[in-house]
């Protein structure tokens, strides 16, 4: 199925100052590299513990991630523990959320023989590297980020914290500690994406003599990099507008008949003029593997009504194993915690590694 180029992203109006064309021509290169090579990729994704993974992610970042791991890339999941922190005072149900998070990559099919799931507060070398890349960026590139300045728009706080500020910084020391060249994502990412580049390249400028210390990752852009919500704006797990894989058949088809539409009886597949229409249309695309222009026309002008009950059916349908899945993993969580225990061991003997590595180039080793 081809959507790329004319996701519902390409109604957002910044879609372009965050360089999504060129960020889906690299993705559909990097594809290309990756069924020739996938042995020559690591990947480095991850979500904010902050409550239920949801659609958005699934066809955004999760699908991908399944699919590179079947593929044979070396996979880095993170629970971004610490970055939940941006926008609110206190992390709660936190544990909850990280188990959570664990059983949802279960369920999804992400194998923890394959693949490191971890939390990077448990990671004290990954942390350390923040400060060095701090030292390699300005305020003012901090500043002009607009995935911060949107989330500083919908932030719990009444003060941007210096977490929130400096978390794309942050997010480099998550993806460049084990050296990922590959970090599947959706749109909001690309900013972050780019300073992660920018920092690798002037580490490796400034302190390992051009030679490359650090890849600059490529970021991987799904079909659909920017799904919307019920409320029409990005599905966004704090933002209530969101249709969980968690979720029941029931509730799944309440929060779809609650999604906001437009007035035009005749069901089309267009992102730039139609963005809500088409986020409904695209899901039930996404999960019968259909052309969502196809969809369209197929519903034609039965109405906005016959559309949503299409998406339900497809998307309870599609989930239903996922679901299924999570109940029976849900019941052993000593196995939840294993799993989490042995990533997290991993991701520290590859963390210390790198830390050494950087204290050496920037002679700080004593
Ligand atoms: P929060 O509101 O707590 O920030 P979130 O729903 O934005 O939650 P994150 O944990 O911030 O989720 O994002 C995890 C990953 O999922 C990122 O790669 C992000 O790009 C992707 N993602 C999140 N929401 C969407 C969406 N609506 N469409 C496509 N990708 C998404
Ligand atoms: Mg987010």
């Amino acid at each position: 199925m081809s959507v790329a180029g004319e996701s519902p992203a390409a109604g957002h109006t910044s879609s372009d100052s965050l360089g999504t064309s060129a960020a889906q021509t690299r993705s559909a290169e990097v594809e290309d590299l990756i069924h020739h090579d996938p042995g020559r990729f690591r990947v480095l994704t991850g979500d904010r513990p902050t409550g239920q993974l949801h659609l958005g992610h699934y066809f955004g970042t999760l699908h991908n991630r399944v699919r590179l791991q079947d593929l044979g890339v070396e996979m880095f999941v993170l629970i971004a523990d610490y970055q939940v922190l941006t926008d609110r005072d206190i992390a709660e149900h936190l544990s909850e959320h990280v188990e959570g998070l664990v059983l949802d990559y279960l369920a999804i099919g992400i194998d923890p023989g394959r693949s490191t799931v971890f939390a990077h507060s448990a990671i004290p070398a990954l942390n350390q590297l923040l400060l060095p890349f701090l030292s390699l960026v300005s305020v003012a590139e901090l500043g002009r980020n607009p995935t911060v300045k949107d989330e500083i728009a919908h932030s719990r706080q009444s003060s941007v914290s210096g977490l929130m500020f400096t978390y794309p910084a942050h997010q480099a020391a998550d993806i460049l500690f084990c050296k990922a060249n590959l970090v599947p994502v959706g749109q909001d990412q690309l900013p972050h994406l780019e300073l992660t580049r920018t920092i690798a390249r002037r580490f490796n400028d400034r302190y390992s003599a051009g030679t490359s210390l650090f890849p600059e990752p490529d970021a991987l852009l799904s079909a659909a990099p920017l799904l919307l919500g019920t409320d029409g704006t990005k599905m966004s797990k704090s933002r209530g507008n969101a249709i969980g894989l968690a979720a029941s058949a029931d509730e799944t088809a309440r929060l779809i008949r609650s999604a906001k539409t437009d007035t035009d009886r005749h069901i089309t597949y267009d992102p730039v003029n139609r963005p809500e229409v088409s986020t409904l249309v695209l899901l039930a695309a996404l999960c019968l593997d259909h052309d969502p222009h196809q969809v369209a026309d197929d519903i034609g002008s039965a109405g906005a009504a016959v559309l949503k009950n299409t998406v339900s059916e497809a998307v309870n349908e599609y989930l239903a194993p996922i679901r299924a899945r999570r109940k029976q993993l849900a019941q052993d969580r000593s196995h939840i915690r294993q799993v989490l225990r042995e990533g997290n061991e991993r991701a520290n003997t590859i963390a210390d590694a790198t830390l050494n590595e950087v204290r050496a180039a920037m002679s700080s080793i004593y």
